[in-house]
């Protein structure tokens, strides 16, 4: 077979997502020579301007805002060497039930088979063996996140590709641990309420339904830089707070689910590429 380096794709909603819920297998994976693919979906219009100034308060430029949103992207890339960055440019479409869902061009209204299109273009330009996307809830209900969910599905049904296909999730004993540490920490972390409905679909993953654990605290500096390139949107100053060692004691294991497997790696797996190297 011809010498052809590993790729690792990574479809993300927006510029920011990539670190969160990635950044420490982008790094590993170009550590390790694989070539790594940046897909994001969106131009993140609807994130925080300048100052923290929210979208619909005035001085809350979209066009500023997106243009800032790529240059930390382009950041955020270089801190973890992503190979390649592939911005597919649609309108953010904001949370859900603003305004913004609905605008026009906004992604939420890109049919999804258009959108897929492009995509399983790049599928093709890049050919990974290696994809990673959001669940059908994208996490925690962002339209945005549900639509990189959707496209994706959609263009890996198109291509017939790749090997392996695989959702980002975190285990629910971590995200019980996360509460603890911040508790100590003395960031307000509210217990849930037992006698409340949750707001929207459960977050996380039981334990046992992980099928990939990958370890990446070797990486946790490079992830937290990459964080620290989008530190004008609010919700990620929350995680800068905490400093690099303790958002790599929190951050460094980064698990999934794994939907598609032509390899026959045997579960559970601490590498998204176990049966292709
Ligand atoms: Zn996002």
């Amino acid at each position: 077979m011809a010498e052809r380096p590993l790729t690792l794709m990574a479809v993300h909603a927006h510029p920011d997502d990539e670190a969160t819920g990635t950044g420490g297998v982008l790094a590993k994976y170009a550590d390790e020579g694989i070539t790594t693919v940046l897909v994001t979906c969106t131009d993140g219009r609807c994130g925080d301007g300048p100052g923290g100034v929210k979208p619909g308060e005035p001085g809350h430029d979209p066009d500023a805002v997106a243009e800032m949103r790529l240059r930390e992207l382009e950041a955020s890339c270089a801190a973890l060497k992503v190979t390649h960055l592939e911005v597919l440019g649609y309108p953010d479409s904001g949370m859900m039930g603003w305004p913004a869902n609905d605008a026009p061009g906004s992604f939420w209204t890109t049919p999804v088979q258009d959108a897929a299109q492009r995509l399983a273009e790049l599928i093709g330009k890049y050919e990974p063996d290696v994809i990673v996307t959001y669940d059908e809830n994208g996490f925690y209900g962002h339209p945005d996140h549900i639509q990189a969910h959707r496209i994706t599905m959609a263009a890996v049904e198109l291509t017939g590709s790749p090997a392996k296909v695989y959702w980002t999730t975190v285990p629910r004993s971590g995200m019980e641990a996360f509460g603890r540490k911040l508790r100590e920490l003395g960031v307000e972390f509210p217990e849930p309420d037992p006698d409340e409905p949750p707001a929207g679909p459960p977050m996380g993953l039981p334990d046992e339904e992980i099928s990939t654990w990958v370890d990446t605290k070797a990486y946790g500096s490079q992830k937290f830089d990459a964080l620290a390139a989008h530190a004008s949107q609010g919700e990620n100053i929350f995680f800068l707070r905490m400093g690099k060692e303790t958002f790599t004691e929190l951050m460094g294991v980064e698990t999934f689910v794994r939907v598609r497997d032509t390899t026959g790696a045997p579960l559970p797996e601490r590498d998204l590429f176990a049966g292709l190297r």
